[in-house]
């Protein structure tokens, strides 16, 4: 069942992370398998793998996965670039690491086996565990329990406390040196021994004396950080901000309309007052000034680069378009708009009058509460291209959150 999926290329002695996200059955509420739910915008399995593709100690990446798994991680894109296997898992856990073993490079001097629904783990903590897994001969990441441990009796009632200093919680990625790996699961083939994590098998084999040599289990701190995603209340509810600064400047010209986020601040171009801002659009700097905010806090360029003034499609087209296109751009890398500030800078017209409306119209667009709008208009006092009526000027910041 196994594929390369870069044939032909040889892969540098280094660790081999059997990355076990097979779960056919595991829904996570809706009707993707866990490990393809998006969290900002990429599934948990693209950032699992991306962490094993940020350790420079790990050279190849053994996916365990369903078909659909696999196909939903290759339309993912880019994370698992090391991967060199993808093969199908079995009806067990130990059965779909042993499928992903028969794929790891003889070379590899060091096997992790990693939960593809762990996806919050660190290069940092691959590392140390493949340090202790070449030292020791088998490693693993542990938790300290802070939580009082009771134990119950078959009545329900609790029968004593347990003392905890030497308990630990198990997490992945596991480590092992190959030979040690292969010895413990040619034994629990022979054996007929099924084990609760790939570690157990080891320490169960280390017991039986079918380990040759002096391996050890280690322990190395896990982190809380690296939770195995089982239910949706397992995603760090944690709400990520991202600020960006936004500005923009057009020039003032007589005889130009002057509309600010849909809103006609001056429709008669016929009067003295009737200056309007020149552009390529319709020269909204308060929506271009938001549009960049938005862009930068998302960390996507800015608003030339996904409008181009050189293409046509562009030209005269309403400014509130790019804002409400922006705000689906950045829904779909996982943000939504918190709040935004703008301040105008602009001799006139008044602006004061027609803010509310203009307040409304933005947060429409960014689909906020108005209250989650702030706009300020300030005069030049004669100094300058916007004291002398000749520019208008905006600046904003946008904080976006992350969607959960
Ligand atoms: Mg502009």
């Amino acid at each position: 069942m196994s594929e390369s999926a870069e044939a032909g290329t040889s892969v540098p002695p280094g660790a081999c992370a059997i990355v076990v996200a097979a779960g056919r059955s595991e829904r996570f509420g809706g009707e993707l398998p866990k490990v393809l739910v998006p969290w900002r915008g990429r599934p948990f399995l693209a950032w699992t793998l991306q962490a094993f593709d940020d350790c420079p100690e790990v050279a190849s990446i053994v996916l365990v996965a369903s078909e659909e798994v696999e196909r939903g991680w290759r339309q993912a894109g880019s994370p698992g670039r090391k991967v060199i296997s993808a093969v199908r898992g079995g009806a067990t856990r130990q059965e779909s690491v042993l499928a992903g073993s028969a794929a790891v490079p003889e070379d590899a001097p060091v096997v992790l086996v990693h939960d593809g629904a762990r996806p919050f783990v660190t290069p940092a903590l691959v590392a140390s565990v493949v340090a202790a897994a070449r030292r020791h001969g088998a490693a693993l990441p542990v938790l300290p329990v802070v939580d009082t441990v009771k134990r119950l009796g078959s009545d329900g009632h609790v029968q004593e406390t347990v003392a905890r200093a030497e308990l630990r919680l198990a997490q992945t990625p596991q480590g092992f040196r190959r030979g040690v790996f292969a010895a413990a699961q040619a034994w629990a083939e022979r054996a007929d021994v099924v084990a609760t994590d790939d570690v157990a098998l080891v320490e169960l084999a280390l017991a039986a004396g079918a380990v040759p040599g002096d391996a050890r289990v280690a322990a190395v701190p896990g982190a809380r950080s690296n939770v195995k995603v089982t239910h949706p209340d397992d995603i760090p509810a944690r709400t990520e901000l991202r600020v960006g600064l936004g500005h923009d400047v057009h020039p003032l010209e007589r005889g130009r309309r002057f509309v600010l986020a849909g809103v006609d601040i001056q429709p008669d171009t016929a009067t003295e007052e009737g200056f309007g801002p020149a552009g390529h659009s319709d020269g909204d700097a308060l929506t271009h000034a938001i549009c960049d905010a938005l862009l930068s806090a998302a960390g996507q360029g800015d608003i030339g680069q996904h409008f181009p003034d050189t293409a046509a499609e562009n030209a005269g087209r309403p400014s509130l378009e790019f804002l409400t296109e922006v705000v689906r751009r950045v829904g779909e890398l996982g943000y939504r708009p918190a709040n935004v500030s703008a301040v105008l800078r602009l001799e006139r017209p008044r602006l004061a009058p027609v803010l509310p409306a203009v307040r409304a119209a933005v947060a429409a667009a960014l689909g906020v509460d108005a209250d989650a709008v702030g706009i300020s208009a300030k005069r030049g006092e004669g100094m300058g291209p916007v004291g002398e009526g000749r520019a208008i000027v905006c600046d904003a910041v946008a904080l976006l959150e992350t969607r959960r």
